[in-house]
């Protein structure tokens, strides 16, 4: 098989790793426009560096082999589609002309399970060893650790990357025996642990030597598959914020399941449950940089985010009495929690402030989405619009031309971006 036909098949397979904003997108060029949101054959997509730029990856499988029988994957051992592996030189052959003709800034390297877990990682280990040492390049590198591999061979390959991440695949070790029984939970969280303490080992030892060579310096991140297995979005996001506190996860990528399989034992869809996994990120958003705690989006009584609405308007429905605030004296926190007011809007409220008294013909210059805002905020203590019922209040909302999606309608993957 020449490299091409390579190229296509683990190019392909390497789609269902979650690492692209571009995920779910499924535009594809018109009449000879420009560009073309659909997933690239070739599999160049798109990530977002630490510093917050877009970079385009190469995103690839080394091989689609695989010695696991993962219920909910397609390149699962009893799957009958085309296979391939590619040798070491030719990943390295394919990044650096690639790069060369500026189609791409860096590597995304994952790899189904070949004889065993060591004798992959070394092979990965290989050719980001090769690009930084014999081809001297400084491009982004996302490595997939192997789970069950050997600590010595994750630590030389942390060396070399920007980027390790260990795919915690499902959200409970229940879900795990059920749907993906050769793996072991333990060869995935070891790993992450040992990452997370290497990279905090790591800032200290730069501090101390600068020379040091630096481990991970773009972090750790795990993707997690959403509805293959029964957990709530409860459990999701509570697993969520115990990995960002413990081990130091830079992110978790969640991912909606993609139904590639038939199998008892997986749950009966024709569609990827994209809205749910847009929910998930909103709310992971809420935890990461909002300082909400992941018991106050979800828990034992609500255990699944609302899809008529973001989590922090369902949050808000929830704590009516925490509202109105009052924009002239809100601080930053408290600005966080108010639906339709992002960070930076709360951030330039209070510089504006400074200035003189604000009132709500300020509100939409500073980004703040005024048509969700106006039922949880007053200005010099008047309302915009003062209703403090819930149902009107969701009512008015949905009835607004708002990205959300009408009530019994289906659901639409929506922006991670918008102001939640
Ligand atoms: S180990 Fe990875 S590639 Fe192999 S079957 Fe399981 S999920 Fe798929």
């Amino acid at each position: 098989m020449d490299v091409f036909n390579k190229l296509q098949i683990l190019a392909a397979a390497a789609k269902y790793d979650a690492s692209c904003a571009s995920s779910g997108s499924s535009r594809s060029n018109v009449s000879r426009g420009l560009g073309n949101a659909s997933s690239s054959p070739v599999g160049i997509c798109h990530s977002w560096a630490a510093d917050g730029r877009c970079i385009s990856l190469f995103k690839v499988l080394f091989s689609n082999y695989c010695i696991y029988d993962c219920v909910y994957c397609a390149n699962r051992r009893s799957n009958d589609l085309p296979r391939s592996t590619f040798t070491v030189e030719e990943v390295i052959d394919l990044t650096i002309n690639f790069y060369r003709r500026n189609y791409i800034e860096g590597l995304f390297l994952s790899s189904g399970v070949l004889k065993n877990a060591d004798y992959t990682m070394e092979l990965l280990l290989l050719v980001v060893k090769k690009l930084r040492l014999e081809h001297s390049f400084n491009g982004y590198i996302h490595l997939k650790v192997i789970p069950g591999a050997n600590q010595e061979l994750i630590r030389e390959a942390g060396l070399f990357v920007d980027r390790l991440s260990v795919n915690i695949e499902l959200p409970s070790e229940k879900g795990l025996q059920m749907l993906a029984p050769e793996k072991k939970r333990d060869d995935i969280l070891t790993p992450m642990k040992y990452i997370g303490n290497k990279i905090n080992s790591n800032r200290e030892e730069r501090k101390l030597y600068k020379k040091a060579l630096a481990f991970v310096p773009a972090g750790q991140s795990t993707q997690l598959i959403v509805g293959a297995s029964p957990e709530p979005d409860y459990q999701i996001l509570h697993l969520a914020e115990q990995l960002y506190q413990k081990v130091k996860l830079r992110r978790v990528y969640y991912s909606a399941y993609v139904p590639v399989n038939s199998n008892p034992l997986l749950p009966t869809m024709t569609f990827p449950p994209l809205k749910r996994e847009n929910r998930l990120y909103q709310a992971d958003w809420l935890i990461r940089f909002y300082k909400f705690r992941a018991a106050e989006i979800v828990n034992a009584q609500t255990p699944v985010l609302d899809p008529d609405f973001d989590p922090k308007s369902s949050w808000a429905f929830r704590n009516l009495d925490f509202f109105p605030v009052e924009i002239n004296k809100a601080n930053y926190e408290t600005l966080l929690r108010v639906p339709g007011i992002g960070l930076k809007s709360s951030q330039r409220i209070l510089s504006a402030r400074r200035l003189g008294t604000l009132s709500f013909d300020h509100l939409p210059k500073m980004g703040i989405v005024l048509k969700r805002a106006r039922y949880f905020i007053t200005c010099q203590g008047r309302f915009l619009e003062k209703i403090d019922n819930e149902m009107l209040i969701k009512q008015k909302l949905l009835a607004a031309d708002l990205p959300v999606a009408k009530m019994g309608q289906p659901h639409q993957q929506l922006s991670l971006f918008e102001e939640v």
